[in-house]
């Protein structure tokens, strides 16, 4: 008997339990569907993606079949040209996912084929983790102490005899994305377990502290492999094991943070790109397209704002297609605080460009700075770009490293070109706007809102 195994954030073999059941039947068909309705996805992101199915399709000796198309149609014409009665799957949770697979769901039905969801990208699933009164969570303090306590399943062991069909075709995957995809690091399952080993035995144990620097290697860089299911979490949480040290903690907290933001959009689907609370909606905010604003939003795009920590976090996305927690924090705050424009600028951007870009983490994590997402996330919480960067970047290696037109300035006084006779030697930019003044804005705007509400 053959089954197809339709694959989508769940690119790996080990701790798979949709493969482990496929296998069970007899022979699969892993199926990656390009989705036209994806699309819109940033070349980054499609450039890593199509490295993951690459290193997929190294690990089962070429088996994997790529087809385009609305999943709809094409799952079930291979289900059809294969003779499979299951379609395989882990299930998804994004909003457009659910009505996806309801669709795919439905159609296979008429041909009496089943779509069988295993398990989910999360240890624990979205919408699984409730209150005592049945009702989701909105803080993630009480969400997180309610995920522990429901605890996630331990890992499936590996399908014994799994065997692959080779004889269903599909497209060539596209050398030149795949190429780009591994610019900015190797790519595939044994490259995510590596990597979690080197993180493991190397900073996990200084994690709570470490993580806060973006000038030191103090975190997984984990993301992008979570988001294309290369590794899972329960993988991860398995093996932190009884540690219970303050690193090993910490880092549950932070695959915690990832589950609560995908439990808030399944229960909430508008909040992807709606405020979650409804208390800013009075807020005003300058128009992105603006030809006052325009410039100094591309600036921020382009890492030219004369902010160092700034402009470093923003070089850094462009050039790595990775930001460091901090300063995805900073850089966010700077759009929304500094410059008054909305968040969903930012998010877009940030989706465009980040290799690990996931709705859920993302566009709560801007919400979350930008006051309108969960949690006691106050709006007058503004990061102060300077400080930030003198606290988080104390040798100014960091800023050094992304903007080469500071690399002439010394230590931490690369936070600080104004203050250098030189600081402008080598063409950095001049600040766009006066923190100070713009911070005064912000509050004002805020005092606004609240005096009407
Ligand atoms: P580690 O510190 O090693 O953490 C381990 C894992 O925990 C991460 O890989 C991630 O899966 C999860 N995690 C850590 N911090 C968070 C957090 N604050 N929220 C949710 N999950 C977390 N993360 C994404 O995966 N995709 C995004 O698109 C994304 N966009 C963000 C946008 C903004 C404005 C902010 C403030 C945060 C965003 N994050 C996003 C969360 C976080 O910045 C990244 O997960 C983290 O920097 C990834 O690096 P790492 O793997 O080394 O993290």
């Amino acid at each position: 008997m053959t089954s197809v195994l339709w694959l989508r954030r769940d690119l790996r073999l080990s701790d798979h339990p949709a493969l482990h059941r496929a296998a069970e039947e007899g022979l699969v068909v892993p199926l990656f569907v390009r989705d036209p309705a994806l699309a819109h996805a940033g070349d980054a992101r499609r450039a890593r993606l199509e490295a993951s199915l690459a290193a997929f399709d190294d690990s089962t000796g070429g088996a994997l079949v790529v087809r385009t198309g609305d999943p709809v149609d094409v799952v079930a014409a291979l289900a059809a040209e294969a003779g499979a009665r299951t379609v395989h799957v882990t299930g998804e949770h994004t909003p457009y996912a659910r009505r996806r697979d309801r669709a795919v769901a439905e159609r296979l039905e008429r041909d009496d084929v089943r779509l069988r969801a295993a398990s989910s990208p999360y240890a624990v699933a979205p919408g699984s983790v409730r209150s005592g009164q049945g009702t989701p969570y909105r803080v993630f303090t009480p969400y997180a102490r309610a995920w522990r306590d429901a605890g996630a399943p331990p890992p499936v062991p590996p399908p014994s005899g799994l065997r692959w069909r080779r004889s269903v075709t599909g497209e060539e995957l596209d050398a030149a994305l795949v190429s780009r995809g591994r610019e900015h690091g190797q790519v595939g399952e044994e490259a995510a377990v590596r990597r979690w080993a080197t993180f493991r035995d190397s900073a996990l144990t200084d994690y709570a502290d470490g993580r806060d620097r973006p000038d030191l290697d103090g975190t997984s860089r984990l993301s992008a492999a979570l988001r294309h299911g290369e590794i899972h979490p329960r993988t991860l949480l398995a093996d932190l094991g009884p540690d219970e040290g303050p690193g090993a903690r910490a880092f549950a907290t932070e695959l915690a943070w990832r589950e609560f933001y995908a439990d808030v959009l399944w229960h909430t689907p508008e909040s992807a790109w709606w405020d979650l609370t409804s208390g800013l909606a009075r807020m005003e905010y300058a128009h992105a397209d603006d030809p006052a604003v325009a410039p100094h939003v591309e600036a921020w795009r382009t890492g030219r704002t004369g902010f160092p920590f700034v402009d470093a976090g923003m070089r850094q996305l462009l050039e790595s297609g990775w930001m460091h927690n901090r300063l995805r924090m900073v850089t966010a705050s700077f759009l929304v605080k500094d410059l008054h424009v909305r968040w969903q600028v930012g998010a877009r951007h940030f989706l465009d460009h980040l290799d690990d870009g996931d709705l859920a983490s993302n566009n709560h994590g801007w919400q979350w700075v930008a006051g309108t997402g969960t949690d006691a996330s106050p709006y007058f919480r503004i990061f102060n770009p300077l400080t930030q960067g003198t606290r988080f970047d104390p040798s100014g290696d960091f800023v050094r490293r992304w903007v080469p037109e500071l690399r002439h300035l010394p230590g931490k006084t690369a936070h600080e070109p104004w203050r250098h006779d030189d600081g402008y030697a080598h063409g950095y930019a001049e600040r766009i706007v006066e923190h100070g003044e713009e911070r005064r804005h912000a509050l004002d705007r805020y005092e606004a809102v609240r005096a009407g509400a």
